[in-house]
């Protein structure tokens, strides 16, 4: 019976670990298999407080692995198959094997959603791009291109208008579903040009210097044009990665877990933090924030039943 086992490898799952190797609690860390989360697709992270100079995500996420590790974590890069929070104990099953827990740390992150056009996989990370405040400082004097009609394609707009003299967003509809607010906001910026009724077909670019155009089509009139962009920003929401516990906790409505503000979830023992459940700020040093949050919650949790 272990004490804890966090399961995710990104920054919540990495500092909630940090946090309960910390308090002698020897956490095991179940990463499943993108190891480092979301930040290890990022190339720099120049946001992430005590880093003047920026580092790049894996490298981040590697740091906070080692010093985890260091207090006594032990990291498994197992995927998690199965969980069971009914029974007494909490037991976590993985391609490797089963564990059983008396309190778990859920950090499974969500996953951006993408297009799916020709281009997307090849460029990731090299032009292709679904975080503006992450990578946005690249595009400086570089026109860019974002798809989606939301709240995040409204924010990552404005935010690249302090670097790119032009961004393009493309819109699949004619109406936004972005709050007013927003929507005012990015309308108004004279640095932003909506595309409307238009989606993405094709990214394109160079080996060595990434993208050099997005190709674009009015879905109406079947009209398709290149736009001379180096970086497209994919806004078109996130998934949370919660398939696992559907029938398990309580969701919201967009299937993100339901926690209070000790990052509780339904389920006595069962603690959750990090972008699986917060659609709002999805930022690393949230995330390491509200993991660390959840494992000193679970700490409290193991001594007030009974150590
Ligand atoms: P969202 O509200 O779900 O919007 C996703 C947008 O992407 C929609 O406009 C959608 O088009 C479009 N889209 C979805 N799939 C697409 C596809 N395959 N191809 C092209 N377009 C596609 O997601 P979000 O903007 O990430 O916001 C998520 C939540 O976070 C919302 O509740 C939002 O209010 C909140 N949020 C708030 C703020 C803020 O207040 N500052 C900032 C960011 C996010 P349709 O409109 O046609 O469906």
């Amino acid at each position: 019976m272990e004490q804890v086992v966090i399961i995710g490898g990104g920054p919540a799952g990495y500092t909630a670990a940090l946090y309960a190797a910390r308090a002698d609690l020897a956490p095991v860390v179940l990463t499943g298999s993108t190891v480092g989360g979301q930040l290890s697709l990022t190339s720099e992270i120049e946001n992430f407080p005590g880093f003047p100079e920026g580092l790049g995500g894996m490298e981040l996420m590697d740091h906070m692995r080692q010093q985890a590790e260091r207090f006594g974590a032990v990291i498994k890069y197992e995927e998690v198959t199965a969980v069971d929070f009914e029974t007494g104990a909490h037991r976590i099953g993985t391609d490797r094997g089963e564990y059983a827990a008396k309190a778990v740390v859920i950090a499974t992150g969500s996953s951006p959603r993408l297009l799916g056009v020709p281009g997307e996989d090849a460029f990731f990370g090299r032009g292709v791009s679904t975080c503006a405040t992450c990578d946005g400082a690249f595009y400086r004097d570089r026109k860019v291109v974002v798809v989606g009609g939301g709240d995040s394609a409204m924010e990552e707009g404005l935010f690249l208008t302090r670097f790119a003299p032009r961004v393009w967003i493309v819109h699949r509809r004619h109406e936004l579903r972005a709050s007013r607010i927003m929507q005012e906001r990015a309308l108004a910026h004279p640095a932003i040009e909506f595309l409307w009724g238009s989606v993405v077909d094709e990214v394109m670019g160079e080996d060595t210097t990434g993208v050099t155009g997005v190709r674009v089509r009015e879905i109406e009139t079947e009209q398709t044009r290149v736009l001379d962009a180096e970086g497209l920003f994919i806004a078109i929401g996130h998934t949370p990665n919660t398939a696992l516990f559907a029938d398990k906790l309580d969701l919201d409505g967009q299937g993100y877990i339901l926690t209070d503000r000790r990052q509780r979830t339904s389920v006595p023992g069962v603690f959750a933090g990090g972008d699986v459940q917060d659609h709002v700020y999805r930022q690393a040093v949230t995330a390491a924030g509200t993991g660390c949050a959840a494992a000193m919650e679970a700490e409290k949790y193991i001594a007030e039943s009974g150590g």
